[in-house]
């Protein structure tokens, strides 16, 4: 392998999930969820496939699909958005992440980002050869810090990879903190890359506010999001960027020769599931927002001190208060000693020292999924 990419190995996802496998733990590490989306999406998928769905799909994904994601822009955030030329269908968020940034990126630029981050983010920087600048986010409330974030941009910054709500913290972006980072990008002539998969996973009013919604930013910005999170079916890979054409063009120029296109006949499904699924999408958050109360009051009694989370499948969770003093080594060993698996948070950071005793652990999981992990958690 490549010197560059040596460090990253293989995802801490997967090696904690097959480990959990392996020993019968129960799985709050890696984030997917143990309950299926809407049956009539399921259906969808279905008929698609007897419909003929099975071919390779147009270049910018089936318009049926474009059409659904514009009009949810519109609907939900008033952005106005030509499903000819402004969206691009990807396989999952994951690949609209790599296309945007190898699209915009050469080596030597920067890419400010925020840290604790998503693996992907860190892989992608490397791979287009640039350098990541990161802005930490410190627990227990996450809040951006405005010298540090001033302090990571610089005359060689190209790009700010934004993530909200943001895994793993569960933190919504603030308005002001959104504004902040939007004057500064402007500033710079910064593109922004905005990472929204879990746009509508957000509980007790905490408000989703798209980046490309804040006044002036709609030129720089690239918008991501993904249909894994939204309709629970983070198997299908459907995911999607939208932003001014000639950036939606260059992410598909790269996006053409890492898959070229992908998940025929998920693609028709996901675009009734958008056009038809608002209400169960928002039973779904308030569903999730109760299972991270119950997680959370869990984690507390069993001893840990937990961050608030406002959205997304996650919480972090101190360990530090039972005890533990590296969570990296904890997480290798909770599967086998406790039952159950969870993500250290220093794999998502370069200043492990910062999260040395951070747990992530996922909600999105049955009642007594999390019950019995809890129990376990307890017990020892
Ligand atoms: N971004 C974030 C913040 C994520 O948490 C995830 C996956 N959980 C992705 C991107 C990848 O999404 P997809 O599965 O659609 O590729
Ligand atoms: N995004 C999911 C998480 O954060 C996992 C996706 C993956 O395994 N790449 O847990």
């Amino acid at each position: 392998i490549a010197p560059t990419l040596a460090v990253f190995g293989s995802t801490i996802f997967g090696e904690m999930s097959a480990l959990a496998a392996q020993v019968g733990a129960v799985n709050l590490g890696q984030g997917f969820p143990d309950t299926d989306g809407p049956a009539e999406v399921l259906q969808a998928a279905q008929d698609a496939i007897a419909d003929g769905y099975n071919q390779y799909p147009p270049a910018l994904g089936y318009p049926v699909l474009r059409e659904a994601i514009a009009s949810h822009q519109q609907r939900h955030y008033d952005l106005d958005i030509d499903p000819q030329t402004q969206v691009l269908v990807t396989v999952g968020a994951t690949e609209a992440i790599a296309s945007a940034v190898l699209a915009l990126c050469e080596p030597g630029d920067e890419v400010v980002t925020f840290e604790p981050y998503y693996d992907s983010y860190a892989a992608c920087i490397a791979l287009a050869g640039a350098t990541r600048r990161t802005v930490p986010l410190r627990f227990p409330d996450f809040a951006v810090d405005e010298d540090a974030l001033r302090a990571a941009f610089t005359g060689r910054t190209r790009l700010v990879l934004l993530n909200t709500p943001h895994n793993p913290t569960g933190k919504v972006f603030s308005r002001d903190e959104l504004t902040l980072i939007a004057a500064l990008a402007a500033e710079y002539d910064a593109y922004v890359v905005t990472d929204e998969v879990y746009e509508h996973l957000t509980f007790d009013g905490a408000r989703h506010l798209p980046f490309a919604a804040l006044p002036g930013t709609g030129q720089r910005t690239i918008t991501i999001s993904s249909a894994g999170k939204t309709f629970s079916t983070t198997g299908w890979k459907v995911g999607w960027l939208t932003g001014p054409a000639e950036l939606v063009s260059a992410c598909r120029t790269v996006k053409q020769f890492l898959t070229y296109v992908g998940s025929g006949p998920f693609q028709p499904a996901i675009a009734l599931g958008l056009d038809t699924q608002d209400d169960y999408v928002t039973r779904f958050a308030q569903d999730l927002g109760r299972k991270r109360d119950l997680l959370s009051a869990g984690l507390t009694a069993a001893g840990f001190e937990v961050a608030r989370s406002n959205g997304t499948y996650f919480v972090i969770a101190d360990a530090a208060p039972l005890g533990v003093t590296d969570a990296m080594d904890f997480c290798w060993q909770l599967p086998r000693t406790h039952g159950v698996a969870a993500i250290p948070v220093s794999a998502f950071c370069d200043d492990k020292d910062a999260a040395r005793t951070l747990v992530r652990f996922a909600f999105c999981k049955k009642d007594e999924v999390l019950a019995e992990a809890v129990a376990r958690l307890t017990r020892a």
